[in-house]
């Protein structure tokens, strides 16, 4: 939530704090619905006229800022603008322009990372991963653009781009005779929710030809976690389409596990914070088997990202988990720079 004020009404800035603080106390009751009770939760930014700025456009930017401080402050807070927020609200804007002109002129290229047998180490499927290739900065990693691409609406036209790569790609790849294999892409929160998802995807399928058993879409937590009613229709939509729907970096967010049951997902990944603790940290190694005893009941499968030793991959073995990601198997990489083993002959003969 952003505030703007006006200094002719409201000078104090201990008003503005009182202000703030009370919004955010009504805001946080906790709602019952359909018997569940929810917890939301609010970050405000504020900006001030004139003071901050003198135009409705800058102080709405400014007042963004300083809410993405509040939300990185731990959310359930406030934060005021200040000169700090200015410099990064600018650079903030360079960046979409850039990003949306990157988007019409090509500069968007796609990473692939192989998914492997935890136990064989031969590769299972792929995870389509955006990078940024820009003249001048050179190979821009996603966690830089993909937040403003959200935050600005980029994300449905970046979104489009990738799901269209990934599935002419992998078509393709099959076609030349790669071993049948799911390529999964990602979807976020604001694509998730946008209106025209079910129809991008069903296009997409049409014009790339591809089956869409070898299409798997990875979804946050926090898409599916506010609006749950709209979340489960559409991933039972995506489902009805064939597609297999992954939860990425389970654990990381606020989901609950009892709620897994509603979801018409097929897979869990498990976040790269608790496998890496895996051995060494009591809490990780128990949140870790529950996941696992709790996919096995629920017939998911399930991915654990980031292994980086044998104790890991022994304990993830031993509770059940099949497959990992990890850049000991290969790091993500253009698909033609890539040493997978793209036939099933490569599969046979792939280091165990
Ligand atoms: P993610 O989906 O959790 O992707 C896995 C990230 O972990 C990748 O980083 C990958 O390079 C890294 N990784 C894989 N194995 C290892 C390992 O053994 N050790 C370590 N330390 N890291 C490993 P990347 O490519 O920088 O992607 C970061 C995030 O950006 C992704 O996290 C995903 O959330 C987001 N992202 C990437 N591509 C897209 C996209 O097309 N659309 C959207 N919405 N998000 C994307
Ligand atoms: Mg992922």
């Amino acid at each position: 939530m952003s505030l703007l004020f006006c200094s002719e009404t409201l000078k104090r800035a201990d008003r503005l704090r009182s202000l703030a603080k009370k919004i955010l106390k009504r805001l946080s009751r906790v709602l019952k619905i359909n018997h569940h009770e929810h917890y939301p939760s609010a970050s405000i930014g504020i900006s001030i006229f004139p003071t901050d700025a003198d135009s409705a456009e800058d102080l709405m930017k400014y007042s963004d800022s300083a809410m993405c401080l509040a939300k990185e402050m731990g959310r359930g807070g406030y934060q005021f603008f200040n000169e700090g927020l200015k410099a990064h609200a600018d650079k903030m804007v360079t960046l979409e322009t850039a990003l949306s002109r990157a988007i019409v002129s090509g500069q968007l290229i796609l990473h692939y990372q192989p998914q492997c047998d935890l136990r064989t180490g031969k590769t299972v499927g792929f995870e389509a991963l955006v990078r940024w290739l820009d003249p001048v900065r050179g190979l821009i990693p996603p966690n830089d653009f993909i937040p403003v691409a959200e935050d600005t609406g980029l994300i449905i036209p970046l979104g489009e781009w990738v799901l269209h790569k990934a599935c002419h790609g992998n078509k393709s790849w099959l076609d030349q005779g790669m071993s049948p294999m799911r390529m999964s892409v990602h979807i976020s929160p604001r694509q998730f929710h946008h209106e025209g998802l079910l129809q991008m995807v069903q296009k997409t399928l049409k014009t790339s030809g591809l089956k869409p058993e070898f299409l798997e879409l990875e979804i946050t937590e926090s898409s599916i976690m506010y609006d749950t009613n709209h979340a489960i229709e559409v991933m039972h939509r995506l489902r009805a389409l064939g597609i297999d729907l992954a939860i990425d970096d389970f654990g990381s967010g606020y989901s609950s596990l009892l709620r897994l049951m509603d979801f018409p997902i097929t897979k869990l990944k498990i976040d790269r914070g608790f496998v890496k603790n895996l051995g060494d940290d009591p809490n990780s190694n128990a949140f870790t088997k529950v996941i696992l005893s709790l996919v096995r009941v629920l017939k998911l499968e399930v991915v654990a990202e980031g292994v980086e030793n044998q104790e890991q991959a022994d304990i993830l073995i031993k509770n059940g988990c099949r497959t990992d990601q990890r850049y000991f198997y290969g790091r993500p990489q253009p698909w033609d720079q890539g040493r997978y083993p793209v036939t099933a002959k490569d599969l046979i003969d792939a280091p165990v």
